[in-house]
C-alpha cells in the first residue's frame, strides 16, 4: 500500500477530534511530501537537526510535531517554527523554551510528558512531579510557554491490558491536571498517545492525538 493509502486507511477509523501525527523520522523528504500532496499536514520527528533540514525544504504550512527528547541548547533551532513540542519534562526546559520563545516573539505549545511505564527507556516526569511543576512560581512566571496537554509512552510488550492500564493512568492524569490547573484555560485539551502498535488501545483510552510512523511510512531502518 502506498503512504496516501495508509493514511486514509488510519484516517477512516478516527474519531473527528483526533489528530494523526505523521511520524517521518529517518523516512526521505520525498515521503513527506507524498503524504503533505494527500492532505496531510501534522509530521512528527525526533532529532533536532533532521527536523531543521527538513522545515528548510518542505512547504511552511506543514506542522511540525518534536516528537523525542529535546535537549536545552537546540531548543533555538526549532524555537521558530515548531507547533508543538510533545515531550517536555523539566522546568529547566521550559525556561529555555520560554527564552527562545520570546526571541521569536511567539507562543510555543508544549505537552509534558508523564512517564507511565516503569520502562528504564521511557523519559518523562513521575505525576507528583508534574503537578509539582505547574504549582511552581517558575512555571507560573512562564508567559510564552503554552501546556496544551499531556503525552506518554506505553510499554514495549505485548500484553494487551498492561498497555491499556497506562494509557488510562495517564488519561485519568490528564483529566485531574484540567480540573486542578487549567480548568480556565480551555487550550489545555491534548492527550498525545498511541503509536503504531497500540494507537487503537490509545483510542479507547481517550487519546486525541496519536502519533504514527512505521504503519504509514513503513518499518524504519537505521544505518
Ligand atoms: C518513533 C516514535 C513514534 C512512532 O513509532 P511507530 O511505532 O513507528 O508508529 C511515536 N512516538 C514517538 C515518541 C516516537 O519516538
Amino acid at each position: 500500500m502506498s503512504i496516501t493509502e495508509n493514511i486514509h486507511k488510519i484516517k477512516e477509523t478516527l474519531p473527528e477530534d483526533v489528530t494523526l501525527v505523521a511520524v517521518s523520522k529517518t523516512k526521505p523528504e520525498t515521503m513527506i511530501m507524498e503524504a503533505f500532496n494527500a492532505g496531510h499536514l501534522d509530521f512528527g520527528e525526533n532529532k533536532v537537526q533532521e527536523l531543521t533540514t527538513k522545515y528548510e525544504n518542505l512547504p511552511k504550512t506543514i506542522h511540525w510535531h518534536f516528537i523525542g527528547h529535546l535537549q536545552s541548547n537546540k531548543v533555538k533551532y526549532i524555537a521558530p517554527f515548531v507547533h508543538l513540542i510533545h515531550a517536555v519534562d523539566s522546568i529547566k526546559l521550559l525556561q529555555v523554551i520560554e527564552k527562545e520563545a520570546e526571541k521569536n516573539n511567539r507562543t510555543i505549545n508544549c505537552l509534558l510528558q508523564i512517564k507511565i511505564s516503569p520502562e528504564e527507556s521511557k523519559f518523562g516526569l513521575a505525576v507528583d512531579d508534574a503537578a509539582l511543576l505547574l504549582e511552581s512560581t517558575e512555571f507560573s512566571n512562564l508567559k510564552r510557554v503554552q501546556i496544551t496537554g499531556l503525552m506518554g509512552m506505553a510499554s514495549y510488550v505485548e500484553n494487551a491490558s498492561i498497555i491499556s492500564d497506562e494509557f488510562a493512568y495517564l488519561k485519568k492524569q490528564f483529566e485531574l491536571f484540567k480540573a486542578s490547573y487549567f480548568y480556565d484555560e480551555p487550550g489545555f485539551s491534548t492527550l498525545s498517545m498511541g503509536m503504531s502498535g497500540d494507537y487503537l488501545l490509545a483510542l479507547k483510552q481517550g487519546s486525541n492525538m496519536i502519533r504514527i510512523g512505521s504503519s504509514i511510512f513503513g518499518e524504519r531502518q537505521y544505518p
